[in-house]
């Protein structure tokens, strides 16, 4: 019968909150236990949710914040006597202190007399909904690093392709241009997430050995979309950095194989979905143990149809407000059309984006998906390219 209650809740969680709440107050000395049993049915994090979810939302999850000369022994027996009491922890380096988040009923700690314990300096709670996410958990910026680029610093890295991967000679072609240019991924969709199922799906797996063979003839680092949680682990074999779409921000398996996936992700912002929301779906990666989530604000539908998403520049400082992510802007489907890209652009960085993505086409006329029409010529790019220069500076970037 608990068995069909856990299925249940993993179906249905808005709708039995309340009664969540009131089965949490008459299990909760059961909870380690019921968690163990929920284990067996799902997978672990299923189970951790439903426990969460017992609470109704009123879970407290809290950091401890450990000495600057704190020993990793230290460390590692404080984490051992969390992972005892059937929570779950997740380090975090900073310059200064480990942090360690403890994720689930913070009551299971019970009588630990966790702030006298060898190396901790003391413990607060992260009150936000996201908890890996957060400032609270994390001080300073993470620092997503690939194959040497940095998103998060002080360096701006570009992301820069067509929507889709059209042919070897049209990638590689592209990828020339926008290396010349100065970006340092090359990306391009093999698997396409189209509205309609009449469109152009995207090449799939040939499409993948197509930017392989851009990476090798420039350098250039592999951006491109993972679908669904079964292709993760063949996408993860061909690219550098996976894009998780908009249209799959709350697809939380997908979510969770990438958090499994250890290689970097950026985590576009569904269209409706706000702010909270996608930082909610950043801490899926998270918990599952990927740190390396880098956003993408890529516009959101709103009564506004002159262009093709309104771009929310405003998520850019609300996003280093709440959290230790880098974000990155995608104007290029954030205006969807190429005349406001440039001026969209230089707006990004005033804004303090971490990075850029942005379609570019040789041929945009010619391109497999609609997006030609946002697509900018390479020379646009190029010109670009220099133009956010001393707007990088100004804020005290470099690009
Ligand atoms: C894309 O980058 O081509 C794409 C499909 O993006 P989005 O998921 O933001 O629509
Ligand atoms: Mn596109």
């Amino acid at each position: 019968m608990l068995g069909i209650f856990f299925n249940g809740l993993e179906r249905s969680r808005g709708s039995v909150g309340a009664i969540a709440n009131h089965a949490y107050k008459a299990w909760k000395p059961h909870l380690p236990e019921i968690g163990e049993f929920a284990s067996s049915l799902l997978n672990s994090s299923a189970a951790l949710d439903a426990t969460q979810l017992c609470v109704g939302g009123t879970l407290e999850t809290m950091v401890i914040v450990t000495k600057t000369d704190a020993t990793a022994e230290q460390i590692g027996t404080v984490v051992k006597r969390i992972e005892a009491a059937g929570l779950k922890a997740q380090i975090s380096t900073g310059e200064q202190h480990t942090v360690i988040g403890v994720i689930g009923d913070k009551s299971l700690l019970g009588d630990i007399p966790i702030e006298s314990m060898s190396g901790v300096e003391r413990t607060m709670p992260i009150t936000a909904p996201f908890k890996l996410a957060s400032r609270q958990f994390r001080e300073e910026p993470t620092i997503v690093a690939v194959n040497g680029t940095k998103f998060g610093g002080k360096q701006l890295p570009v992301i820069a392709g067509p929507c889709a991967v059209e042919s070897t000679e049209q990638i590689v072609t592209i990828a020339k241009l926008v290396k010349n240019a100065g970006a340092s991924f090359i990306r391009g969709g093999a698997f396409k997430p189209r509205t309609g199922p009449y469109s152009f799906q995207g090449y799939g797996k040939s499409a993948l050995k197509m930017l392989k063979a851009a990476k090798e003839e420039t350098g250039l680092s592999i951006v491109t979309e993972v679908m669904t949680p079964h292709e993760v682990e063949l996408v993860g074999e061909w690219t550098d950095v996976f894009q998780l779409g908009t249209r799959n921000m709350t697809n939380f398996y997908l979510l969770r194989e990438i958090g499994r996936a250890q290689k970097p992700v950026i985590l576009k912002r569904g269209m409706a979905s706000t702010i909270e929301e996608w930082l909610l779906a950043a801490e899926y990666i998270l918990a599952e143990g990927n740190p390396d989530v880098i956003l993408c604000e890529r516009g959101i539908r709103t009564f506004e149809t002159h262009t093709r998403n309104t771009l929310d520049l405003n998520a850019v400082p609300v996003v280093h407000e709440l959290s230790h992510l880098p974000i990155i802007v995608d104007p290029s489907h954030g205006t969807g059309i190429r005349s406001l890209v440039s001026d969209m652009t230089k707006a990004s960085v005033a804004s303090g984006a971490d990075g850029l993505l942005l379609e570019v086409h040789h041929d945009p006329d010619h391109s497999m998906t609609g997006d030609g029409a946002q697509s900018l010529f390479p020379d646009q790019f190029t010109q670009l390219m220099q133009e956010l220069k001393p707007i990088a500076i100004a804020v005290g970037r470099e690009i």
